[in-house]
């Protein structure tokens, strides 16, 4: 899976602009579903039938990124937010956009007890002169980290790995399930990171009778961190709550038992802040139980997002369970 993820985390595809990541899975997946189709706000879906209960397991192909608000007269970019972006954690990081041009962040200078924030920042493309810029980049690109992906053997490093892990996940997933038991839809979802907005659509159209999102969650395992009781390498996450979502607890029950039974680690995941496409799922019509698998991952929102493997196996498992559980 290592050569998939890289591959995953290679492309740079934000929020509203998925086209070449959603181009990427569909190759991978092609063969392995009875239907593929894309719905209008480009949400990709692979169908594969088996049972009565329609599952909808949802992953996000978008990433974090910035978008260009303005270019002054030094050339320099100014810039707004696509989905959570830290500026503490900007300076000196880089940035890439759809044509190849790469930018490194900036700041300026902070009175004492002044904070950073995204409008002292800029991106400098190495331009001299407004005109120079203007030649590489416009008003309304968006760029996204600019960071190769690292094998640490078996943790590994990328940036986008929220949520081209959960991708992986569900391709591999599909890949490997032998006896559906489900309807399954396996939905790679558009704009995640700007409010669950592809996974609203997605579920209107297929009306399922159970959702779950495949998506990283934070941990506490590092030095000084705020207090979680997730840990790399402790198996996959089953989350109880986030902002978003309180997990059903029919669903809650169900994954438990499916890692129980065919021993899977697992940990239970209670987030204090963020949320899922499990969040939009949820509300969808008349309401639908929702749950989430999560994967540990540290260092949330930065080019260098990390993650253990062997949670990454645990949660494919744990998918793949819910596959081939006929739960009509
Ligand atoms: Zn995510």
């Amino acid at each position: 899976m290592k050569e998939l993820i890289r591959k995953l985390t290679s492309v740079s595809s934000p929020s509203g602009r998925e086209e070449p990541v959603r181009a990427l899975i569909k190759e991978e997946i092609t063969k392995h579903a009875d239907e593929i189709w894309e719905d209008k706000l480009g949400n990709l879906i692979a169908a594969k039938h088996g049972g009565k209960t329609k599952v909808l397991l949802a992953a996000h192909m978008d990433e974090i990124g910035v978008i260009v608000t303005d270019i002054d007269e030094q050339g320099f970019l100014r810039f707004s937010n696509v989905g959570g972006i830290n500026p503490q954690r900007l300076v000196g990081q880089r940035a890439r956009f759809a044509n190849g041009t790469i930018g490194v962040f900036g700041a300026e200078k902070l009175e004492e007890n002044q904070k950073l924030t995204l409008s002292k920042l800029y991106l400098d493309i190495g331009a001299r002169s407004a005109e120079e810029a203007r030649q590489k980049v416009s008003v309304g690109e968006i760029a996204t980290f600019y960071h190769e992906f690292s094998d640490l053997g078996e943790r590994i490093v990328a940036k986008a790995l929220d949520d081209r892990i959960g991708c992986a996940i569900l391709i591999e997933a599909l890949k490997r399930v032998a006896n559906p038991q489900n309807d399954l839809y396996c939905t790679f979802t558009v704009q995640e990171e700007v409010g669950l907005r592809g996974a609203r659509t997605a579920a209107f159209g297929i009306d399922p009778d159970l959702g779950i999102a495949i998506d990283v969650t934070g941990t506490g395992d590092t030095p000084e961190a705020e207090r979680l009781a997730i840990k790399l390498g402790q198996g996959a996450a089953i989350k109880v709550k986030d902002n978003s979502l309180i997990t059903h607890p029919m669903v809650k029950d169900l994954l438990t038992d499916l890692a129980t039974k065919n021993n899977i680690p697992y940990q239970f995941e209670v987030l204090p802040f963020g949320g899922t496409d499990s969040g939009a799922i949820q509300l969808t019509k008349a309401g639908v139980p929702a749950g989430v698998i999560s994967i540990p991952c540290r260092y949330l929102h930065t080019p260098s997002e990390m993650v253990d493997l062997n949670d990454v196996e645990a949660a494919v498992r744990l998918v793949v369970a819910v596959m081939e559980t006929k739960l009509d």
